[in-house]
């Protein structure tokens, strides 16, 4: 049973319930597509990691990247939550700030970030700017003298681990757009510049080593890779970092073939490297930051879809389509991302067909679901996509000038808008005539 692998449950109706709510109910007060968001199971995403910490008793920021998911509405509850934020744009900034997220709790990425990004993020006094490369840190030494202001930073370093579909390799000379080689001199010269800057205060070391990963060994590896600088680091310099931010990653279960192990598991296991390593090196143990993204939003949201045409094609497939697409969830074109779903009028009902769920955008790649076992279909039956609630709405475009769906939020039984579905005047807002 597909509702297994997907926290929601089924009513009386024998329809898809979120949060107390008829998802039925939810597509005809709001239409479809419609991003619908079970809060609860945000928060418990955020207390997995949260709670773990507290429990161990260790210094921690848990920072929800927000490019998962970034709407003031969410930020408000990742705020609540006591999480701190990641942003790499001045737009994700923007919306922090609109959700009244403290700027001492944002930190911010990105591999090119602008004059205007940095000024904004040292104006509003953002708590962590984490360095990528050497262009950089000129411009902050640069802003920070002018804005006589001075800011805490982070170095990104590749480590040269990658994680390979859950068995990590190790690569001495990692081949990546993002932060300073570990092993080629680069961290190490940016280390002197940062370390030695008056303006700048140089709070530890951060790396990510990809995305969905199950398990802890791939944290662990990289908590070793970052000590061993570290110890060369506290050798020569005599440093010993406050931070040690391992960034994200953390997997969620898109379909019954993904298994992550519990949060708390992981975060215990990579705790206990940490203290370890630190113990090895005689050093204080340093503040463990991560950044879960999709382990914070992916599985508390689901897609609501009306279903339209069905193709037959004897023989070969049934394709049925829906009333979205690769605009609202870009994954399955952009990497062949795998989802679950059900009907979700339908639930409760035998499965006796098997479908393949088509979007409606003019591209042959257009496809939600290949092979999903559903009961008989129709049009105006609902279909409920599971595990949409990352990279779904922050990846949306408006390809073939389809307005953006409108999102709510679902807790203790009350729904609530939270983004608007646009409307055609959203769509040519910004065009000007030429006539
Ligand atoms: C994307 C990203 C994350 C979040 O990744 P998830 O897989 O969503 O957890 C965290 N940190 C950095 C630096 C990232 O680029």
């Amino acid at each position: 049973m597909i509702l297994d692998n997907h926290p929601f449950e089924l009513n009386s109706k024998g329809h898809l319930e979120i949060g107390g709510v008829d998802s039925i109910n939810l597509a005809n007060k709001y239409g479809t597509p419609l991003y619908v968001y079970d809060v609860s199971i945000i928060r418990e995403n955020c207390r997995s990691f949260v709670d773990t910490f507290k429990d161990l008793g260790v210094s921690a920021q848990v920072a929800y990247a927000s490019k998962a998911f970034s709407s003031t509405a969410m930020l408000q509850v990742v705020k609540q939550e006591g999480l701190s934020l990641d942003v790499v744009s001045q737009g994700e900034l923007y919306t922090a700030i609109q959700a009244d997220f403290p700027p001492s709790k944002i930190h911010m990425h990105g591999n090119n970030k602008s004059v205007e990004e940095l000024s904004m993020a040292i104006e509003y006094g953002i708590g962590c700017i984490v360095v990528d490369n050497f262009f950089e840190i000129d411009l902050i030494s640069k802003l920070l003298k002018k804005y006589n202001k001075t800011i805490d930073v982070l170095i990104r370093v590749t480590p040269g681990i990658e994680s390979k579909t859950h068995q990590y390799i190790m690569t001495g000379n990692e081949d990546s757009k993002f932060g300073f080689n570990l092993h080629n001199g680069q961290a190490d010269k940016a280390f002197l510049q940062l370390y030695n800057n008056e303006n700048i205060h140089f709070k530890g070391l951060h790396c990510h080593i990809g995305s969905q990963i199950f398990e802890a060994d791939g944290f662990k590896m990289a908590t070793t890779m970052l000590f061993k600088k570290i110890g060369e680091w506290n050798k020569l310099h005599d440093y010993t970092p406050e931070v040690l931010n391992l960034g994200g990653g953390f997997g969620i279960r898109y379909t019954k073939e993904d298994t992550p192990l519990p949060y708390s598991s992981v975060v215990k296991e990579l705790v206990a490297k940490v203290k370890e390593h630190a113990s090895m090196f005689d050093m204080t143990i340093p503040e463990i930051w991560i950044e879960p993204g999709r382990a914070i939003a992916g599985n508390a949201g689901l897609t609501l879809y009306t279903v339209g045409s069905k193709k037959d094609i004897p023989g070969v497939r049934s394709y049925v389509s829906v009333d979205g697409g690769m605009t609202d969830n870009l994954r399955p074109a952009l990497y062949q991302a795998k989802y679950e779903g059900v009907l979700a009028n339908k639930a409760a009902q035998p499965v006796t067909d098997l479908v393949s769920v088509a979007g409606k955008c003019c591209e042959s790649g257009d496809m939600l679901i290949w092979d999903l076992p559903v009961p008989e279909i129709g049009s105006n039956d609902i279909l409920a996509v599971f595990s949409t609630g990352a990279y779904g709405y922050s990846m949306a475009s408006h390809y073939n000038r389809f307005p953006n769906a409108a999102v709510v939020f679902v807790e203790n039984g009350q729904d609530k808008l939270v983004v608007r579905r646009e409307s055609f005047h959203d769509v040519v807002k910004n065009d000007l005539s030429y006539e």
